[in-house]
């Protein structure tokens, strides 16, 4: 019954494993309480009661009692109550979720203050000016924050009391100029919000409470939670804490401080720290921090035991924390804690350190790091060193570092990017139009939109460098230029941008190569230089990854090229060749003639002429991959990619017709590209169906495969085939292909003398497939799943159409965070994946599973896979780290 429950628990009471309860802010308050650290006296409210208003539009019953016994509780250990005239407790209420989050309501200082305590503050302070400023505070962010006036109005009043003194800075206002904006606020909030500014001081409390629970639910909060996948309904804490000053004189001040550099990783004295200030004065910057080893010089006592607070919540929490502290007249208080963010080289680099100083062992160390940040480790970056000329900064969408002559239109980036030149395309925003020109380009910068605009989705798809909303830039496509303060930029200039940092540069910046990537490729070892002990950290986190992992990793790879670079990468065999890509460039043709043949004769022909080009392709592929398994698919073209493009041909056609040339061969081709043309290719003429369809096509590639792999096994060689059937949808289909292909193997066997075990699988790709696996396993000796594929045809979402068109409004609307053909739906898609497994073992317990859509090569995705318990995946070859990364994180 949530009206008997304990809706408020004392800092004494909690710790950090409360978080659901207590909320990220509140459960690290308890845990350092109970450290014995110097945190003010306080309490939070839980997220139960936040769940209770939201669910009944009204606070528990309950709560206002508790609240009332644990306010009584503080006032008596602080020897003083909540606004009381001559010496006034004060508190601070924030918002305090589990996660946090952009849009909740943050912090409301000096609740406790009236036209009364107001003075009971300056005497006790012995300092009017201090006083009148708390007080002015406390209006502007409850007028604000409670009362929802417009925070731009007691800003204005502000630079107008500054602009009458002509002074620049607040602290030239002195008491009484802080007095009179005291009696303008209150206006404000009087004609604002349609009523005074509360005297009482737990009126005040109470309201600024109500207001930390009402902000769960703003249009951002609620926008930001869908697209991070955060339940709707966890609810917000509310933390009540004594106030402690900062801005007291030159003995106070406050500070931030971290652990450990959050950059590097290396322990030392990181942070900021400004004298005679609030927290909020350095997040405003409106005046200059100083090195936290400042502190040092400013405060030798305070320092000395906040290095020792620091040491203690590393070793408790075993981790890099960050901290926010105050120090009020000599004496230090922590404020908040929580573990902190770093960069991703840190992470790896703090991960091993950790291991190194006995605090986490291998397991916990591979949770600190992830595939993410190993994939960011990878991309090429900017010479840290060379002179730049930074022109701004904005969101760094898609990461990677983007040389190339400014250009303002998709046209201009195409022609352009035909002619040799590298590209940066400028747009305000981007739209469909644009796409041509956004794969053209290095890379794309826009001036408008955030995270999930059009520019920054597509980008990100196609894995190119994006910066988005870089507001400083003034984009006029008209004029094909764009403007930054005084500095122009012309069509064709130079510009470099960094899509990890978002910032933004005139002129060409040398491009380093990763040194992550120099040592997977084996140019690069571990050593003693900076790059090197990240490459160090790295290193061993792999070794903690595939010593732990059940997952194999394997490669999408089509050539020898990308199999060896597959291979030193980690892959431990490659689970899809995709033998279409075998017939581009000057063998399409070929292709195109196969599909085209009226006669067996001219069929047999095509055929004769691509098997011994197929073998060597083979051949050349189980050489680099010699001892590991090999998956090799049949051909899977839609049929549009191998035959003209309609329009062009019949341009062409009608062209030679009115000049009375028209050259036999293209009307027949124009007459069969009619008659094979497809509206929905897609869902057409491919996969198993072609082969089918085409007698002697699967045939003879399954000829080219048994016949490489009997060559490479005189050669001593250890060739292991696979053969893949792709686009099943009922088990006829594969009991057909099957049969041809055993007879084929056996053919090959018997001329070459050579015994060959040639596993044959098939993929499941198509909802058909996945919901009769068990059947479909009869036939199969092995699955792969074709997740993008499944994920087209469970969504009815064409894959190559809805990322530019209608996915940038589905994200925006927070209806799914993530395209489901980026990281797999584990609802949908992945249930039919979770149910073929499981039929597919029943009817064939040995059957070897395995996926091969681009889902292989995602964090969460790896994750999944490993959870439904598939024998391994496959991506391309660049994400091969990050999934043995990830699949070992699964595992630990
Ligand atoms: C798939 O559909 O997931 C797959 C790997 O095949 P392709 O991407 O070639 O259609
Ligand atoms: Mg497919």
């Amino acid at each position: 019954d949530p009206q008997v429950a304990k809706f408020v628990y004392d800092f004494t009471e909690g710790n950090k494993d409360l978080k659901d309860l207590l909320g990220g802010k509140g459960a690290n308050l308890a845990e350092m309480t109970n450290l014995g650290l110097p945190v003010p006296p306080g309490f939070t409210i839980t997220t139960d009661a936040c769940k209770v208003y939201l669910d009944s539009g009204e606070e528990p019953v309950a709560l206002r009692d508790e609240v009332t016994q644990h306010l009584d509780a503080l006032e008596a250990r602080m020897g003083k109550k909540l606004g009381q005239a001559d010496n006034p407790l004060l508190v601070s209420v924030r918002s305090g979720a589990k996660f946090s989050m952009p849009g909740m309501m943050d912090t409301v200082l000096n609740i406790g203050l009236s036209d009364k305590s107001v003075q009971g503050l300056a005497k006790q302070a012995g300092d009017d000016r201090f006083a009148w400023d708390s007080y002015r505070r406390l209006i502007q962010m409850f007028g604000k924050t409670v009362l929802d006036v417009d925070g731009e109005l007691f800003e204005d009043e502000l630079e107008k009391a500054k602009h009458a003194k002509k002074v620049t800075v607040d602290t030239d206002l002195d008491a009484a100029d802080l007095k009179k904006l005291v009696t303008r606020f209150k206006k404000i909030v009087k004609t604002e919000a349609g009523r005074d500014f509360p005297q009482d001081p737990r009126e005040q409390m109470d309201l600024a409470i109500k207001a930390v629970f009402e902000s769960w639910n703003t249009d951002r909060a609620k926008l930001y939670r869908r697209q991070e996948r955060i339940p709707g309904d966890l609810g917000t804490a509310v933390n009540v804490c004594s106030m402690v000053f900062g801005n007291l004189g030159p003995d106070s001040g406050t500070g931030v401080a971290f652990t450990r550099d959050p950059a590097s990783g290396h322990q030392g004295v990181y942070g900021d720290y400004l004298q005679n200030a609030q927290g909020e004065d350095v997040v405003a910057g409106i005046r200059n921090t100083v090195a936290l080893a400042e502190l040092e010089n400013i405060d030798k006592k305070s320092y000395d035991q906040l290095m020792q607070i620091m040491e203690t919540l590393e070793n408790h929490y075993k981790d890099l924390c960050d901290i926010e502290f105050t120090i009020e007249r000599g004496q230090l208080w922590m404020l908040q804690t929580r573990v902190g963010k770093r960069t991703a080289g840190a992470a790896f680099r703090i991960a091993t350190q950790l291991v190194d100083q006995g605090l986490i062992d291998e397991a916990e160390a591979l949770q600190r790091v992830t595939g993410a940040q190993l994939a960011q480790l990878m991309f090429p970056k900017f010479d840290e060193d060379a002179k730049v000329q930074q022109l701004g900064r904005g969101i760094a969408a898609s990461p990677g570092a983007a040389v190339g002559k400014a250009v303002f239109d998709s046209y201009t980036a195409i022609k352009w990017s035909r002619s040799g030149e590298k590209v940066i395309l400028i747009r305000r925003e981007t739209n469909p139009d644009d796409l041509d020109g956004m794969i053209a380009a290095e890379g794309i910068l826009t001036s408008r939109g955030g995270k999930t605009s059009h520019a920054a989705v597509v980008a990100r798809g196609m894995g190119k460098t994006c910066v988005c909303g870089a507001e400083d830039l003034e984009v006029d496509t008209k004029r094909r230029r764009m403007t930054v303060g005084d500095v122009v930029v012309e069509e064709g200039d130079v510009v470099s941008i960094d899509g990890s940092s978002g910032k933004v540069y005139l002129g060409e910046v040398p491009v380093v190569p990763s040194p992550v990537v120099e040592y997977f490729e084996g140019r690069m070892h571990a050593g003693a230089d900076d790059a090197d002990e990240l490459v160090g950290a790295v290193h061993r986190v792999m070794a903690y990854a595939d010593r732990v992992r059940r997952l194999r990793v394997r490669a999408n790879a089509d050539n020898a090229e990308d199999a060896l670079r597959a291979r030193r990468f980690g892959a431990q065999g490659i689970g899809l060749c995709r033998t279409e890509h075998m017939f581009l460039g000057e063998r399409r043709e070929m292709v195109e003639k196969l599909i085209l043949a009226d006669t067996d004769a001219e069929r047999e022909e095509s055929l004769k002429q691509l098997l011994p080009l197929q073998k060597r392709d083979f051949v050349e592929l189980f050489e680099a991959m010699d001892g590991l398994p090999v998956t090799i698919r049949l051909l899977d073209p839609p049929l549009h990619e191998f035959l003209p493009d309609i329009t062009e041909l019949s341009v062409r056609v009608a062209l030679a017709e009115s000049r009375q040339d028209a050259n036999e061969n293209d009307l027949r081709l124009l007459q069969a590209v009619h008659r094979l043309h497809e509206s929905n290719p897609m869902l057409g003429l491919r996969g198993v169906r072609l082969g089918l369809v085409i007698p002697g096509l699967f045939a003879m590639q399954v000829r080219a495969i048994a016949e490489a792999a009997a060559e490479r096994k005189n050669a001593k060689g250890d060739p292991r085939a696979e053969v893949m059937i792709p686009l099943v949808g009922t088990v006829q289909e594969l009991e057909i292909v099957r049969e041809e292909a055993d007879r084929v193997i056996a053919e090959v066997e018997a001329t070459s003398g050579v015994k060959l075990k040639l596993a044959i699988g098939t993929m499941i790709e198509l909802p058909r497939a996945a919901l009769t696996a068990g059947q479909i396993a009869e036939a199969a000796e092995f699955f792969s799943f074709g997740t993008n594929d499944l994920t087209q045809t469970v969504w009815g979402f064409s894959r190559d159409d809805v990322e530019a068109s209608f996915f940038t409004a589905y994200l925006e609307k927070g209806i799914f965070g993530v395209s489901p053909f980026e990281t797999i739906d584990k609802d949908g898609v992945g249930s039919l994946v979770r149910n073929a497994v499981e039929a597919g073992r029943a009817t064939r317990p040995d059957l070897k599973l395995g996926v091969c859509g681009e889902h292989g090569g995602d964090p969460e995705s790896v994750h999944f896979f490993h959870e439904v318990g598939l024998d391994y995946v496959s991506c391309s070859p660049f994400r091969i780290p990050v999934a043995r990364l990830e699949a070992g994180r699964a595992a630990s």
